[in-house]
């Protein structure tokens, strides 16, 4: 048996169409939706995340900003800076680009950042409120995007049982809140293993889907996996390869091949999870910008 390839890519290509047209309509109305995104200092591989963002968003038709500071920005003029990104009726949604350069607060950064525009989902607000189970609040970029990714190859996660490999609060935890939720996308049975996990191949052999966030090449082998699983792989890792002219390609942490031939369906790594992060922050941006207006209307705002 050789697993489905879910792509990441098509599905990523066929959601950002329907924003652009979904944008679209929203311009007629009179409402384009505005990202900010902010880079501070210069590392290489942030500036390229912001850059794709920045890109992406322009493509479905949304206004973008890329706010550009220096390494060495004082941490007061950074918040001014957010602070004025939350004031400002023209943005919707504010991504302040992690990690911050030492000795900057990050906690204190993202606080800083409405609810309402938190595109990202990091606010202690919008996490609380999605580990309550609410369904209009902004979630995390990439859990979402697997959660739109499994339901639309065709892997409805209800009533499956789910075990998500990573127990971090930009993955691992918030995709048990999204699996978690009642209704659409979610009603699940979810595990959440993580590094102290005794035996974890006994853990996910358990799973009709699994999800490994964890940083590390080679994390889950064939044997850990029950025969006909889906398998989510989000790992973004580097490894040597002296036959590619970058001298590293970019690696999940499924063993690809051998896994692919128990799996029933399998994301690949790269044009898996990636794409539909990216996707999914436009979808963010566009429903910030539906919600604020709504808030607007009815004089209420979160
Ligand atoms: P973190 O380092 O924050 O978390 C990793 C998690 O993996 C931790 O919970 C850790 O457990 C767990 N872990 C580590 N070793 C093991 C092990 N041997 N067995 C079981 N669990 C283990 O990483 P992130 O969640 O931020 O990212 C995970 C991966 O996903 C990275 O490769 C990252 O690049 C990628 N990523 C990809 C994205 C995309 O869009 N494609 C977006 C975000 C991340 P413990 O808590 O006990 O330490």
């Amino acid at each position: 048996m050789s697993a489905q390839i879910i792509s990441g890519t098509e599905i990523a290509t066929q959601l950002r169409t329907d924003l652009a047209r979904e944008v679209a309509a929203l311009a007629d109305e009179g409402l384009v939706p505005g990202l900010a995104t902010v880079l501070v200092g210069e590392d290489p591989a942030s500036r390229a995340y912001v850059g794709m963002k920045n890109r992406a968003a322009a493509e479905v038709g949304i206004h973008s900003r890329q706010i550009d500071l220096p390494r060495d920005i004082d941490e007061e003029e950074l918040l001014g800076r957010v602070e004025g990104l939350a004031a400002d009726p023209a943005i919707h949604g504010i991504l302040v680009q992690l990690p911050l350069p030492d000795p900057i607060d990050e906690a204190r950064i993202l606080a800083a950042i409405p609810p309402g525009k938190d595109v990202d989902g990091f606010h202690p607000v919008n996490v609380g409120r999605l580990s309550q189970g609410a369904h209009d609040v902004l979630a995390p970029c990439t859990p979402r995007g697997i959660v739109e990714m499994l339901v639309r190859s065709g892997h409805d996660p209800a009533g499956r049982e789910v075990v998500i490999v990573g127990r971090s609060n930009i993955v691992g935890r918030p995709m048990a809140s999204l699996l978690l939720r009642r209704g659409a996308g979610g009603d699940a049975t979810v595990t959440v293993a993580h590094s102290r996990t005794p035996d974890l191949g006994a853990v996910t052999r358990r799973a009709d889907i699994v999800i490994v966030a964890v940083g590390r090449p080679g994390t889950l082998t064939a044997d850990m996996v029950k025969p006909g699983a889906v398998v989510i792989d989000v790992g973004v890792n580097r490894v040597d390869d002296p036959s590619t002219e970058k001298g590293y390609r970019l690696t999940g942490d499924v063993d690809f091949e051998a896994v692919r031939a128990v799996a029933g369906a399998i994301t690949p790594v790269p044009g898996g999870v990636g794409p539909m992060t990216i996707a999914t922050l436009l979808s963010n941006t566009v429903q910030a910008a539906r919600s604020l207006r709504e808030a607007g209307r009815n004089g209420t705002s979160r």
